[in-house]
């Protein structure tokens, strides 16, 4: 990363920018972080990239004195917009990771209910101050979102060293059924199945299918996703737009596809 802080030298005696970096949860589940502890094999190649300054769940240490802020879960309390606000202050750069980040996620399914109906059933008699789920873009400015419900650790790797070397960063324009054909699987639709593999960004080389799994568009869209088209394969195959919907509403990618066609718009 250009003009970063904190330079040390390689095995070579090459200076070396180790970029600052934290971690920070909000609404979520953490599973996102924890890709990123998952694997191992490669963990300690990825800390030689970075410095990590702030991981509650992996270090008790904490610094506000970071340049990257990779900030996991949605906005659904008062208090999460402050902290954010900070974060935002505090980084140069700031990562949505994953699904809940990005577009609201798994959390934003509570949106379709009558918000205290929402509350009594989850916290009966121990009510909680929660609102609407929302994506950390309604409220800050976002440098990069790294997509998926969980991310896959591959691709925060691949990111964070694009960004250490100041090269740019790209996600696949093209949807998650190119990554199943060059990965040779049977189609979900051939297996009597639905899919969202033909509208929804790439980049988790067809994680679901490639386990007999339908993809239900934790990425959110491909660029220039052809939803007719993909209403036409659902009637086709059978299946009823209310179940096209139910996949499209699961984690918020999708939210003006679904609000044109709850409207009966194209
Ligand atoms: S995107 Fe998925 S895995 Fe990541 S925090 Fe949200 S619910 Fe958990
Ligand atoms: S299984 Fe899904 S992702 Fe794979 S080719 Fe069929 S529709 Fe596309
Ligand atoms: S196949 Fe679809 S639901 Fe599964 S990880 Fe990839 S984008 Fe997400």
């Amino acid at each position: 990363m250009a003009g970063t802080t904190h330079n040390q030298k390689n095995f070579l005696g090459v200076p070396v920018a180790k970029p600052r970096v934290a971690f920070f949860e909000l609404s979520s589940c953490e599973g996102c972080q924890l890709q990123i502890l998952n694997n191992e094999a490669t963990l300690l190649d990825f800390l030689s990239l970075v410095q990590v300054v702030n991981f509650r769940e992996a270090m008790t240490e904490k610094s506000d004195d970071y340049d990257i802020a990779f900030v996991e879960g949605s906005i659904t309390r008062k208090d999460e917009v402050e902290r954010l606000r900070n974060i935002r202050q505090n980084a140069r750069v700031l990562v949505a990771l994953g699904s809940c980040a990005c577009f609201g996620g798994i959390n934003q399914l509570k949106n379709r209910f009558d918000p205290d109906w929402v509350k009594r059933k989850v916290y009966g008699n121990s009510p909680v101050d929660t609102d609407k789920a929302q994506p950390l873009e309604e409220f800050v400015h976002i440098n990069l979102r790294i997509y998926g419900c969980p991310v896959r650790k591959e691709e925060v790797e691949r990111i964070v060293t694009n960004l250490v070397i100041g090269k740019e960063i790209h996600h696949p324009r093209y949807p998650v059924c190119m990554e199943c054909k060059a990965n040779e699987n049977v189609c979900l639709f051939d297996l009597g199945e639905p899919c969202l593999g033909p509208v929804t960004r790439a980049g988790c080389d067809s994680w679901c299918p490639n386990s007999r799994a339908g993809c239900w568009g934790c990425r959110g869209p491909a660029d220039e996703a052809n939803m007719e088209q993909m209403r036409k394969i659902m009637a086709e195959k059978g299946f009823s737009e209310e179940t096209l919907i139910d996949r499209l509403e699961c984690f918020g990618g999708f939210k003006d596809s679904v609000d044109r066609i709850r409207k009966g718009q194209p």
